[in-house]
């Protein structure tokens, strides 16, 4: 069977591959724009040498006002701004997923212009896997349950992407959104224990206004299905409220399970409550606690999180 692990994405290549748009239109005085590691880096040095903060801002593209909050989170802090836009296809477990995922590097670049960061870095896979990487990460529980329980392998693929750019920009800081919950615990165990140094944010989560978490993904639901993802948040909300008012996990989980039974185009994967330092589901203390949850919408899987206090 074929290996499409460092295969490039459909859709991309043109638009990558080859390419190096320094010097080229794209690269305006306003925004460096890097397809490989090497110029990035150089370019990087004069900035360090320069007495400048960097700050990353790793992402997949098809930017919304999530994104563009954690650009936002690095302006506001006097960083040097470099993000990177990769469609990283090792954290895939869904071929078609990665397939599907959406891709526009024109309107992302405008967007991220006109946001005031500083350096664009999207290289091609080839670029980021110059070979077939060896390297599979392991983070005991962290990353058997919740997501890593649906999506194996995914962290893994999280974990070497993101190692990759900690060394590629070498940032003083790194900047992520807590939508991506777990994400962030398991990059904050890299970063300690692989002694990268790198303040790490974790931004809030950026909604529509009816309470849907932004996504790229949200792209791809139908007019009805778009509808029907309220009904993650919605739970989310009612279930914090239930267990501020001294209502049992057990029956909260119980009415919650049910509430999504009946929802029409929405099939839900997990909802639980974790602690939030460890992720266990024993919590012991409920102003610690995070609800969270996976639900697939038509042919979206979407994911979100609300903490308890
Ligand atoms: P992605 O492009 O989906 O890999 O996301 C890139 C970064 O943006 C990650 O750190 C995400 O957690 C963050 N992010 C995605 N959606 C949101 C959101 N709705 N609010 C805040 N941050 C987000």
């Amino acid at each position: 069977m074929r290996d499409k692990s460092t295969e490039i994405p459909p859709g991309y290549q043109e638009s990558l591959e080859t390419v190096d748009y320094i010097g080229a239109p794209l690269n305006t005085p306003e925004m460096k724009f890097f397809t490989r590691i090497g110029p990035l880096q150089a370019f990087l040095n004069e900035q360090r040498i320069a007495g400048k903060s960097i700050g990353l801002v790793p992402t997949m593209g098809a930017l919304h006002r999530g994104h563009m909050s954690l650009i936002e989170a690095s302006q506001e802090n006097g960083d040097f701004t470099v993000s990177s836009l990769f469609v990283n296809p090792t954290q895939f477990n869904d071929p078609g997923d990665l397939e599907r995922y959406p891709r526009d590097l024109d309107t992302d670049k405008l967007l991220l212009e006109k946001a005031g960061c500083q350096v664009l870095f999207a290289p091609d896979t080839r670029e980021m896997y110059a070979r077939q990487s060896q390297v599979r990460f392991d983070f005991g529980q962290f990353d058997k349950i919740l997501e890593g329980k649906y999506r194996p392998g995914h962290f893994s693929g999280v974990a070497l992407v993101v190692s990759k750019l900690f060394n590629i920009v070498r940032p003083d800081s790194a900047y992520f959104g807590r939508k991506d919950f777990q994400q962030f615990k398991i990059i904050s165990i890299i970063n300690d224990d692989l002694n990268f140094g790198i303040k790490l944010h974790c931004r809030p989560t950026v909604r529509e206004v009816d309470g849907l978490a932004m996504s790229s993904r949200n792209l791809r639901l139908s007019a009805d299905g778009r509808n029907h993802a309220t009904t993650l948040y919605r739970n989310l909300l009612s279930a914090r409220q239930s267990l501020l008012d001294g209502i049992s996990w057990s029956q909260v989980r119980a009415e919650v399970e049910e509430n999504f039974r009946s929802s029409a185009g929405v099939q839900l994967e997990y909802f639980e409550l974790a602690d939030s330092a460890t992720l266990s589901t024993e919590v012991k203390d409920l102003t610690k606690g995070i609800l969270l949850v996976a639900a697939i919408v038509g042919p979206v899987r979407l994911i979100d999180n609300l903490p308890i206090a």
